[in-house]
């Protein structure tokens, strides 16, 4: 039969996930010739057969390819025909091969498991084993292409077992970069004081001194955890104290679902989430409560053991769910070296449990959230970053977006992606400001991207604005909706309902519960929630009685003092001089954040209620829903300036006159909240003719008030769009800053 050669490119996630050998066996399968290799798109195949054979080929490329790949695009063309007798997979030549794509890590495989804990298995109890399928990739890679070399693995020669298996096209851990066991890969020892425990005792020992009460720090994949028994509410306590982190949830890792299932209602889809290899904290509705784990809240954290370490340490008999959280000084980054976890951590830790594997990228664990069948991000980490965005608009030049300033990340771009950088947390912190410059320059060299662009927050006195003196500047909400539209390839025109916590005004006030239009190449601000002092600026977000007060005061005026009972624990004094703030101007920024009304109801549905962490207020108001409610509150729409202003004073009013409390509170406002909203939405869409909505900002990671909107928005005809992968808090405000690079929407 005649034969033909074609040359195929496969694009996607298609490197460090067994594809090359994929290729090899199915192009053996099919009788071709010619070879296989990595390249800067992906992975590149020349293969020379029958017509039959090589649509065959080309058919189970694209069916079949291995679990943990992601086949985006097979471009395929006919080129003559070359003289060949076999098959090969070509080794990658880094000069001329860059890929865009650094693999990200993965949660040990059921094979891998199951080698784990078979007696006979040369890997038995090996705590780094790992295949083609699982394991360590951006948290030990520090230059593409992705290879052995390019990894903190370098170091560790394989013995002659791996190196076979490694050489081997038709073995599971061929070209596994970090693959390694017992004889010549990385050790585990556990240290206390001057003791040392090595190998399978040291995890032994771990589960003995966790069941007894200890709190272990854990070298994990991107970085150490603090582990302890989440059933012991003595050594819940004692972590609580020694973190001096009151009442922030902790996440809670788990052997497998049935655990989980003991203290959380889990669906099908969630179910997808947890097990996938991506294995993130999935936010999941209480079933049975644990004191001290998440207080006054109705979900936990949980995700699944994910290493070989946390799987061996559920196997040496801990039967309940450990507390698994990011082990720093707190809200520093996370702790990646053994030596400054030592230092750092032995005021709250009482062993160590480490290991030789360097971790070269610092990776928390990423968190999500399932609604309606989607998975939501709300911290984008380890399992997710990086992963390649397809843009729906070319960039002209290489650009950077630095994004925003409290839960900072970047994002960087060429031709047509975006590469989204993990969680760095806040940026006011030093420690955090290192680690961005860290990971950027990381990013940078293994993408082989050099900025041309900048594109930054307006706000002047963000960490991330004041890196690039050259930069366009996007107003925050703004940033927020076209970070959506960029997520969902959405083309003008929309309206954007950006839904915040903070970021500044077009003119200077702090914005956050905005109505947006973005229309052709201009934006505008088409409504707001009506704007309220904050007495104390930012005091204001860690005191939210202050707050309260200024709605009361806004409302009654002088009359506020008959309200007086609603700040019990708060001295007439500081109310008094709350009030002059207010009256006189004095440190009273005005804001229309939703974030900021959120924390006022929030304090008035549980009085005299404290915070200690960003957004408890208004996470504990979500907690108290838990059905919609007959009847809601109603805000007031005003038209002003041809703008539509959502005012809450009648929803202040109601519930002070009524002393609606707790779940009463939270119920009619979250239901009054997304009717009032959705009206202000549909009035913009009767003027503008719009009938699609795009929802971002922080208050969004309410999955109630998301999931209500949603609702209410499909009743009235609209379509809604969502960020999905790309958090919807300040996280992902950088891809909407280098599409209006681009775009350069005017005001
Ligand atoms: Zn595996
Ligand atoms: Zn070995
Ligand atoms: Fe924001």
């Amino acid at each position: 039969m005649k034969k033909i050669r074609k040359k195929i490119i496969v694009s996607g996630i298609v490197q460090g996930v067994g594809f090359r050998p994929f290729i090899y066996k199915l192009a053996k399968k099919h009788n071709l010739t010619g070879f296989v290799f990595n390249s800067l798109i992906g992975v590149e195949i020349e293969a020379q057969g029958t017509k039959t054979n090589l649509d065959k080929f080309i058919e189970n490329i694209k069916k079949n390819h291995p679990p943990q790949s992601k086949v985006d695009a097979v471009l395929v063309e006919n080129i003559k025909l070359k003289t060949c007798k076999n098959f090969q997979i070509k080794f990658s030549n880094s000069k001329t091969q860059n890929s865009t794509i650094i693999p990200h890590d993965l949660a040990t495989c059921k094979d891998c498991e199951k080698e784990i804990f078979a007696k006979n298995n040369r890997r038995y109890l090996y705590p780094f084993t790992n295949c083609t399928n699982c394991g360590p990739r951006f948290t030990i890679v520090n230059g593409l292409p992705y290879d052995r070399q390019k990894t903190s693995m370098k170091s560790f020669k394989m013995c002659k077992l791996c190196q076979k298996e490694y050489d081997d096209p038709f073995d599971r851990r061929f070209h596994a970069q970090p693959n390694a066991c017992n004889v010549c890969g990385p050790k585990i020892w556990l240290e206390i004081g001057n003791k040392k425990y090595k190998g399978n005792e040291a995890l032994l020992k771990s589960a003995k001194l966790i069941k007894q009460g200890k709190i272990i720090a854990l070298k994990s994949l991107g970085g150490f955890q603090f582990a302890c028994d989440s059933q012991n509410f003595s050594s819940v306590k004692k972590l609580r104290t020694r973190k001096k982190r009151p009442d922030k949830p902790f996440a809670l890792m788990v052997s497998d679902i049935k655990m989980a299932e003991k203290f959380c209602y889990i669906n099908k889809k969630e179910k997808e989430i947890l097990t996938s290899s991506q294995s993130p904290i999935v936010m999941l509705k209480k079933r049975k409560d644990i004191e001290g784990i998440a207080p006054n809240l109705n979900t936990f954290g949980i995700m699944l053991a994910y290493t070989p370490i946390h799987k061996i340490l559920f196997a040496s008999g801990i039967k309940n769910p450990l507390i698994m959280t990011s082990a720093n000084k707190s809200e520093e980054p996370i702790c990646i070296s053994n030596e400054i976890a030592k230092k750092d951590l032995k005021n709250i830790a009482d062993g160590f449990l480490m290991h030789d594997r360097p971790i070269v990228n610092r990776c928390d664990d990423s968190v999500v959230f399932e609604l309606n069948g989607n998975m939501h991000t709300i911290r984008y980490a380890r399992g997710l970053a990086p992963q390649k965005i397809n843009l729906p608009f070319k960039l002209k030049q290489p650009t950077l977006a630095t994004g925003a300033n409290k839960t900072g990340s970047f994002v960087l771009g060429r031709d047509n992606f975006a590469i989204l950088s993990q969680y760095i947390g806040d940026l006011d912190i030093v420690e955090n400001q290192k680690f961005y410059k860290e990971s950027l320059a990381n990013m940078q060299n293994f993408l082989k991207i050099k900025p041309k662009n900048f594109a930054s927050d307006t706000h002047p006195e963000y960490f991330t604005s004041q890196l690039f003196k050259k930069t366009t500047r996007t107003q925050h909400h703004l940033s927020h909706i076209l970070s959506v539209m960029a997520e969902n390839s959405l083309k003008d025109p929309v309206i954007g309902l950006s839904f915040d916590g903070t970021g500044l005004g077009e003119d200077n006030s702090i914005w956050g519960g905005e109505f947006l239009i973005i229309n052709k190449n201009n934006w505008q601000r088409a409504g707001y929630l009506k704007p309220i002092k904050m007495p104390g600026g930012d005091k204001a977000v860690s005191e939210i009685w202050r707050l309260t007060l200024s709605w009361i005061y806004e409302i009654f005026g002088d009359k506020w003092i008959r309200f007086r009972h609603l700040f019990k624990d708060i001295t007439k004094q500081e109310l008094t001089i709350c009030i002059n703030m207010v009256k006189k101007n004095i440190n009273s920024p005005k804001t229309s954040s939703i974030g900021r009304l959120f924390d006022a109801v929030s304090y008035l549905a549980d009085a005299d209620k404290k915070i200690s962490y960003q957004a408890q207020a208004a996470m504990e108001l979500e907690a108290k829903y838990n059905k919609k409610p007959k009847k809601s509150y109603k805000f007031d729409i005003l038209n002003t300036n041809k703008k539509f202003i959502l005012d809450a004073s009648p929803v202040f009013k109601e519930i002070i006159k009524n002393r609606d409390k707790g779940q009463e509170v939270s119920e009619k406002f979250h239901l009054g909240l997304a009717l009032a909203s959705v009206e202000i939405a549909n009035k913009i869409s009767l003027k503008t003719g719009i009938k699609i909505v795009c929802l971002s900002g922080g208050v969004f990671q309410n999955k109630v008030l998301l999931e209500l909107m949603i609702k209410e928005l499909e009743k009235k005809g609209f379509e809604v769009y969502t960020n999905k992968i790309i958090p919807s808090n300040d996280a992902g405000v950088g891809l909407g800053q280098i599409f209006n690079n681009r775009r350069k929407l005017k005001l």
